[in-house]
Order: structure tokens, then sequence, then C-alpha cells
């Protein structure tokens, strides 16, 4: 059976290098895969799957929120890779999880666990619930060398827990953290209570 997979990072955790990598090996052995990615992602370019490390691929499949992944062609695929996964909606990844069941075709998901908020994006919580297989891709931290779990933002210079979810394109505004240094630098900015000054429960 055909597994969904759901490969989760922070940010900078080489997750889109990643599924490069597999999508090459895939086609040096003469196989297709299918690119997908959501269509708000444009930074790179709209149709470009590029990680940080400069490697690049164009991507087959923009998803928009009406794209019905149904209604995609998936004749001599042997692997669907997603990047940037978070952003997909609940109805994508349930979708997903059929054609990998259906098709019996593999579909690897690569994404954020959570936002600058902490919070379940939709679409990582859906694959939470629905894959077969969730690995973490890791990353240190970008101020000590524990590893990173959460992805904090920054606007100029400090901490922050406003702004919009979504702000494509700033990536230079977040960092990968562990969540000793998430607590310490939101402390710090006045963005929550100093731990000491809670109570104990
Ligand atoms: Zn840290």
């Amino acid at each position: 059976m055909a597994k969904l997979y759901f490969r989760h990072g922070t940010m900078g955790s080489a997750k889109t290098l990643n599924l490069l990598a597999v999508a090459h090996n895939y086609r040096q052995q003469g196989k297709q895969v299918l690119l997908l990615k959501p269509d708000m992602d444009t930074r790179f370019g709209r149709e470009n799957i590029k990680s940080r490390a400069g490697l690049q691929m164009e991507a087959d499949i923009l998803v928009s929120p009406t794209t019905d992944l149904f209604q995609l062609n998936y004749e001599g695929i042997s692997c669907i890779l997603v990047d940037e996964a978070h952003f997909l909606s609940m109805e994508h990844i349930e979708q997903l999880r059929d054609i990998a069941l259906d098709k019996e075709i593999p579909v690897i998901c690569y994404g954020l666990r959570t936002d600058f908020r902490s919070k379940l994006f939709p679409g990582s919580l859906r694959l939470m619930e629905l894959s077969d297989s969730i690995e973490e891709v890791k990353a240190t931290c970008y101020y000590c060398n524990r590893k990173s779990i959460m992805n904090i933002r920054h606007v100029n210079g400090k901490a922050t827990l406003e702004g919009p979810v979504i702000q494509l394109g700033a990536e230079e505004k977040y960092f990968p953290v562990c969540y000793r240094c998430y607590r310490h630098q939101l402390e710090e900015a006045g963005e929550r209570k100093p731990t000491a000054a809670m109570a104990c429960r």
C-alpha cells in the first residue's frame, strides 16, 4: 500500500533540498514524479521549487484553493512530492490521502508543523491526523545548539507574535529556534509574561 508521508521541519531545515533530492533520485532511475506546490508561494517565481542551497526544479502543478487534485493525470507517476504542504487546505490533504491509497502512489508532503505563534497550520494538522509516516527534518536552533522545533518571527530585530501568519518572501524575518530560545525572546520583547512571574502548576 502506498503511503502518505509528512516530513516536517522548521524554517531552514532543508526540507526543499530533501524533496529535490528525492525527485532527482526517481528521475535518475527513469521514473516520473509529480511536483506540487501551493499557488500562493511565489518567493522564487511562481513555478519554481527552490532550495535555499540553490537547487531548483519547476513545479508541475500549482495548487490553488479551487484545484481538484482528483482530476489530475497520474498515469506513469511513481511518486507525488509536495512542497510547502502546510499551505494546502485540509480538503487537499484529504484528497492526497485518498490518492495515495487509490492510485497506489506514495505522496510525500514537506512543510512546517507550526506557525510563528506556535499553532499548527490547518494543512499540517490534517497531515498529522492522516499520515502513515510522520518524520522530522531536523535543524539546529539559530541561537543555541539545541534542535529547533519552533519558528520565531522578528520585526525590526524584535521577536513578535503580531502580523499575518502567512508572509511569504520574508524568510529573513523568521528563525528556527528551540522552545527555550522561543520563550526567552518573546519574554524579552514583552510579547509574553516572564516565566518566573507565572504561577507554578
Ligand atoms: Zn535555542
